[in-house]
């Protein structure tokens, strides 16, 4: 059984850039739904419930085809959401050199990663994920629809923006950009550093 982790902060604590109601809603109904949907569609299959989730994903061939689209979908909306919860700090932080060096050689700069972050995040018809990915020693953004993974075609995810409406309407109504540039405030890069390193 897969169980909602924790937030690894207060609900309040990325305030002003996302609200408290937001994260409680987005937390405890959104992410809490993926989790019982993914539960629910595995009852029969305990065996790869007893797998982590995002082994699921990386090799949804190996999943019956019967629950494959549910896995797919939850098991997707899981991992994608465990991973940008633990993607956030309220406090502000900073890549390393190292890592800094790193997206510069591939993006340009810092600025050129935002920028393409963001467009591909505004690129996205309908609900979906941006992503840095690390694929074979290169990074990459991208955007991906609805739940689907990164991990789904071997790549490692980075770093993801959730821009599913629940993401940001109550606060931001239909101003996705607006939600983009408070979120960049908020990334714990020490956090995208260990995923990149590992
Ligand atoms: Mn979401």
């Amino acid at each position: 059984m897969y169980t909602l982790p924790e937030l690894p902060y207060e609900a309040d604590a990325l305030e002003p850039h996302f609200d408290a109601e937001t994260m409680r809603l987005h937390h405890g109904k959104h992410h809490q739904a993926y989790v019982d949907k993914l539960n629910d569609a595995l009852k029969e299959h305990p065996d790869l419930a007893e797998k982590p989730v995002e082994d699921l994903i990386a090799d949804l061939n190996a999943v019956p085809e019967a629950v494959r689209t549910a896995v797919k979908n939850h098991g997707g909306g899981h991992a994608n959401h465990s991973l940008f919860w633990t993607s956030l700090s309220p406090q502000p932080t900073a890549p390393s050199d190292d890592l800094k060096d790193a997206l510069t050689e591939t993006f340009g700069g810092l600025d050129h990663l935002r920028e393409g972050m963001t467009a591909a995040a505004l690129g996205q018809f309908g609900s979906g994920w941006a992503w840095l990915t690390l694929q074979d020693g290169a990074l990459a953004v991208k955007a991906l629809p609805n739940q689907d993974s990164p991990l789904s075609s071997g790549a490692t995810p980075l770093l993801n923006v959730d821009v599913w409406e629940h993401a940001y309407y109550l606060k931001y109504q239909n101003r996705r950009a607006d939600y983009l540039a408070a979120w960049w405030n908020l990334i714990n890069w020490p956090e995208v550093e260990r995923r990149w390193r590992s």
